[in-house]
């Protein structure tokens, strides 16, 4: 979820940072409107229609009433009448029509300025022109009180510093005319730029909103679930953008526009909190759901699992031989099957070796069933022993057994046979009291091109028969045996 708090909170301490700077700033234009006063008092005296012009400049400031197309006209006029006091002379003191201040307030304003121009004496001249020098040292101080107390953007300082340099050193008029000219104009910039801070700060505020609304559009396209809610969040957020996007436009008093943006933000505020409740709401229905099925689930899996460990069982049972834990004929055939494949695309040699214990009979006969069981557990334990682990045994039927030995042509099969027929013959039975020696015939075959799986066991069997013939007790290969009908073979003896 969005941290909707911490852009409320961002912004509640932008307006803070925007109060404090609101504070300072008229502070600031506290102190440039008492400049203004004293620059106006400084100034008067000169001649009656600027005195008036002064006048009204100290009355607004007073009042609070800064309409800035007001006082730039005022400053047009200002500006004409320190121009019109610059060529004349009738304001000079001590010419016998010298201005007094407080008398022509109310004289209309050209009837003054439209007198005959008289030329005054040397020292008349020197009194103007050291009573200019005063009035613009004057404004050179209070302007470099200005620059200490009031923070101007970097060029309107090297402004301001400039012009008090020139207000403070200049001898010559018309750069102090200009100069004066300029303070007004420094004024009224630095009145002007409290609103333009507040205008930046709702700019930015604004492109924070936006990079909200944006926040919004992205988390819509995150979720199926979720479309409905945020699509409607997002157009109710965009609304308000829209409403609060007019609004500044058209509002033109900053207390309004900050009231406005606060009622805004709020009403977001709300709609994000409807949005975050109602999104948890839907969270906790879904890890409900999910718990449940989680738990059904488990139950599922343990459940199958139990039935696999049941099949499995089932499955080793059924491909295993009981009294001797070999593997079984089945398991053979699955065997047989495997290979036979895996002969077919690679063509590794592939040797069988069906074993057929010698005379068993008569174990069974002299010393019992189960001695005759004994025996054929001894017998499966030493081949599985003594085989290699690739190599595969298995009980085929009553006291026969197959061997499969992959990766093994005919001969060497027909040494490990030999190997472990010494081994079995050499075993100390004793049934009765009696040393027993066991023995077992053996036929080997491998496969070769055309071989199926059965006609590969044919050919082992018949060897098999072949060695029972030739005096028990021995391995034979089944290509040695070529020739033999195939009804001397094992499916014949069955
Ligand atoms: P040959 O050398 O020709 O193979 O003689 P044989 O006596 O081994 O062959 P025959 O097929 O005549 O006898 C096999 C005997 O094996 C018959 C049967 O009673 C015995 N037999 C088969 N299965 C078992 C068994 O699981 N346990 C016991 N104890 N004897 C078995
Ligand atoms: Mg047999
Ligand atoms: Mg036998």
């Amino acid at each position: 979820m969005v941290s909707d708090r911490s852009w409320k909170d961002k912004y509640l301490q932008e307006l803070e940072s925007s109060e404090q700077r609101e504070q300072q700033w008229k502070a600031e234009r506290n102190s440039l409107e008492r400049m203004l006063v004293r620059t106006c008092l400084a100034s008067e005296g000169q001649a009656p229609d600027l005195d008036r012009l002064l006048i009204r400049v100290r009355k607004d400031l007073r009042k609070g009433n800064l309409d800035i197309e007001k006082w730039r006209s005022l400053q047009e006029q200002i500006d004409r009448q320190v121009a019109l006091l610059d060529d004349s002379p009738q304001s000079r003191p001590g010419n016998g029509r010298s201005y007094q201040p407080g008398k022509a307030v109310d004289a209309p304003p050209q009837s003054e300025s439209s007198s005959a121009v008289t030329v005054g004496d040397e020292n008349d001249l020197a009194t103007i022109h050291a009573q200019r020098l005063r009035i613009a040292r004057r404004v050179g101080q209070l302007l470099g009180q200005m620059i200490y107390q009031v923070a101007l953007e970097p060029a309107a300082e090297a402004r301001a510093r400039r012009l008090q340099k020139s207000l403070l050193e200049s001898d010559s008029w018309d750069v102090l005319r200009e100069g004066l000219n300029s303070v007004a104009d420094l004024v009224i910039a630095a009145i002007t730029r409290g609103q333009r801070e507040f205008e930046a700060f709702l700019k930015k505020l604004d492109e924070r909103l936006g990079s909200l609304r944006q926040h919004f559009q992205n988390q819509s396209s995150a979720q199926e679930g979720r479309m409905d809610a945020s699509r409607q969040l997002d157009r109710e957020i965009r609304r308000e953008l829209e409403t609060f996007g007019r609004q500044i436009d058209s509002v033109g008093e900053l207390k309004e526009l900050k009231l406005s943006v606060t009622r805004h933000l709020e009403t977001i505020g709300g709609v994000v909190e409807r949005f975050r409740d109602q999104e948890s709401e839907r969270e906790k229905s879904y890890s409900r759901q999910l718990e449940l099925m989680e738990e059904k689930l488990a139950a599922v899996e343990a459940n199958s699992e139990q039935m696999r460990e049941q099949i499995r069982e089932e499955r080793a049972k059924a491909l295993t031989d009981l009294l001797t834990q070999l593997p079984n004929r089945e398991a053979w055939q699955e065997r047989l099957g495997f290979e036979y494949s895996r002969w077919q695309r690679y063509r590794h040699p592939v040797t069988i070796a069906v074993l057929d214990i010698d005379l068993f009979k008569r174990v069974n006969d002299s010393y019992g069933h189960k001695a005759g069981d004994r025996v054929l557990q001894m017998v499966a334990r030493e081949c599985q022993q003594r085989l290699r682990t690739t190599d595969f045994i298995s009980r085929f039927g009553g006291e026969e057994f197959v061997l499969l030995l992959p990766e093994t042509p005919a001969e060497d099969a027909k040494r490990v046979l030999d190997d472990l027929r010494g081994h079995i013959a050499a075993l100390p039975f004793h049934f009765q009291g009696e040393p027993v020696t066991i023995t077992f015939s053996a036929g080997v075959a491998t496969l070769e091109d055309g071989d199926t799986e059965e006609t590969l066991f044919d050919r082992a069997d018949k060897a098999l028969y072949a060695a029972k013939d030739a005096g028990r007790n021995q391995v034979r290969l089944s290509v040695d045996c070529e020739g033999l009908s195939a009804a001397s073979g094992h499916q014949a003896r069955q």
